[in-house]
């Protein structure tokens, strides 16, 4: 079955999740990263960006939080452009650890390999891959501005949150000590180790989130920009990663209940991808036990409902026509 839907009915659906959540009030900040224990708890956002480079926002969609572990998903993405996605599975894996985003146990379970891009291990190894681009630039440069162009505008470091999780990686360390150990680090463990802190440190908004998920829903092509940001055929790939360890533990209860593909972070983003429809993004910083936000979880599952955005289910929506890459 066809589903049609326009900008208002997912404005209208974007407005009655949040009137659903917004009295919501589980779950707590993450206090292992002092910066994020004291951002306002009661900030909550929700914005959709649709094929047409459409973006509908509620709520706090222009707050700057940490992206936090969604930048997994650029850099995975990143790593996959620059080598290919067989390197990417070769290197990394692509494999759910059914543990915490941070495991050092899921490294040896899997006999040295990190797994997926999508945890910490996997993503500091993905870290020590990327290549600059162009001659004067360097890693970071190609990270940060891969992420621009997924957004469509400027993201920055929040110095504050940077000097707050390299003062206290100390697991994170570990883990790309123990990579190394184990051949899965590419480059120095902490020159990787660095960029993964500060990829974590962004500062991103929920619209901005929506519209690189809408890129990556949309092949590879920036809906507000035109911009071809990534090669069509890493969708899929992206997007399979993100349904099978999006919320480290908890991705099986999620992909259960919503069909979802999405990715969380502790600073309380999370972005969804569905393809060829729309991406969305929900912000609110208290996090459940796993790390994943309480009311972003919420939102997103409303929406997932109300617009029958399940990807397993037999309902297929399309939306607005998508924007094609400029030439
Ligand atoms: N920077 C955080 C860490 O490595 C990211 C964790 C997350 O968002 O899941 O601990």
């Amino acid at each position: 079955m066809i589903r049609k839907i326009d900008k208002t009915s997912v404005g209208e659906a974007l407005r009655a999740a949040y009137d659903h959540c917004k009295t919501e009030t589980g779950g707590k900040n993450a206090d292992y990263i002092p910066y994020l224990k004291n951002v306002a708890q009661n900030l909550f956002g929700i914005a959709a960006c649709l094929p047409d480079g459409t973006l509908l926002t509620v709520g706090d969609t222009e707050f700057r939080f940490g992206i936090e572990s969604v930048s997994k998903v650029p850099t995975a993405l990143l790593a996959m452009e620059q080598y290919s996605d067989h390197e990417v599975l070769r290197k990394i894996g692509a494999d759910a650890t059914g543990l915490p985003f941070n495991s050092i146990m899921a490294i040896l379970l899997e006999n040295d390999h990190p797994s997926t891009p999508l945890v910490n291990a996997g993503a500091i190894s993905a870290c020590s891959m990327i290549k600059p681009v162009g001659e004067s630039a360097g890693k970071w440069e190609s990270i940060v501005n891969f992420l621009t162009a997924l957004a469509g505008s400027p993201v920055e470091v929040i110095d504050e949150l940077y000097r707050s999780e390299s003062d206290t990686n100390f697991n994170n360390r570990s883990i790309a000590w123990l990579l190394k150990n184990y051949g899965r680090i590419y480059d120095d463990p902490m020159m990787a180790l660095d960029l993964y802190t500060r990829q974590c440190s962004l500062g991103v908004t929920a619209s901005q989130l929506a519209t690189a998920a809408a890129t990556i829903a949309n092949g590879g092509v920036n809906p507000t920009t035109g911009k071809r940001v990534f090669r069509a055929e890493l969708t899929p790939r992206i997007v399979s990663l993100m349904a099978t360890v999006g919320f480290y533990e908890h991705t099986g209860d999620w992909l259960f209940q919503t069909g979802l593909p999405a990715k969380s972070g502790v600073g309380g983003g999370i972005m969804a991808v569905v393809p060829g429809v729309m991406g969305l993004a929900a912000f609110a910083p208290p996090l459940d036990a796993a790390g994943n936000s309480v009311k972003a979880q919420k939102a997103l599952a409303f929406l997932a409902r109300q617009l029958e955005l399940n990807l397993f289910g037999t309902t297929r929506c399309t939306v607005a026509e998508p924007v094609a890459a400029k030439a």
